[in-house]
């Protein structure tokens, strides 16, 4: 059983949140949520938040493209160009949308990781660079190049492994440039100040 203190309802959201992702997608959205909680207690982050943002970071992936376009048109949610070349990029704002509007959440933090898991930005939060990473090195993931390496580094130094993913997401970007959205150069872009300084 949860502690008194708990705000959020997560048996009700994982019930809900199952009707709408596929087995894989609701099974990498747990390893996701197990991972930010991890990563919070490691970083002295507020764990409930972390396993919400976590399970809800994906919550509109199973959403049709043309819905989710058709969501952002209707709720003023600004769309890149090349979010609208590649609406799959969109499940990252539309995401923070349904977390609100379907699953109540109101906290701007959580809302904020949503937002920014796909993409990263410039001076992330902590809970935005936890959730970012998790979705990167949850146990389900097998493809990204050195996993072993980025998941014992995320637990050593965040803002390297943060950077590290960061570099290693556009390289392989690099290969594909019309997905590569302008707000991931942005916070690459960034944190390569950061560590020059
Ligand atoms: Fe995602
Ligand atoms: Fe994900």
């Amino acid at each position: 059983m949860r502690g008194k203190t708990t705000v959020y309802n997560i048996l009700k959201m994982k019930k809900t949140l199952k009707k709408y992702l596929d087995e894989n997608r609701y099974e990498h959205t747990q390893g996701v949520m197990y991972t930010s909680a991890a990563l919070a207690m490691r970083y002295g982050a507020d764990i409930e938040k972390a396993e919400v943002a976590g399970l809800l970071h994906d919550c509109a992936k199973c959403i049709p493209d043309a819905k989710k376009v058709k969501l952002c048109l209707k709720n003023q949610i600004l769309m890149t160009e090349t979010e609208q070349k590649n609406p799959f990029l969109l499940h990252a704002k539309v995401g923070a949308y349904i977390a609100r509007a379907k699953y109540g959440v109101e906290d701007e933090e959580i809302l904020s990781a949503i937002a920014c898991h796909t993409t990263g930005k410039p001076d992330m939060s902590l809970l935005d660079k936890i959730v970012y990473i998790a979705d990167y090195i949850e146990p389900m993931r097998s493809k990204a190049p050195n996993l072993a390496d980025v998941r014992k580094l995320a637990f050593e130094d965040i803002d390297v492994t943060l950077f590290k993913i960061l570099s290693d997401t556009l390289a392989y970007l690099r290969n594909s440039p019309k997905n590569l959205d302008s707000m991931t150069m942005r916070a690459y872009e960034y944190y390569k100040q950061q560590f020059l300084e």
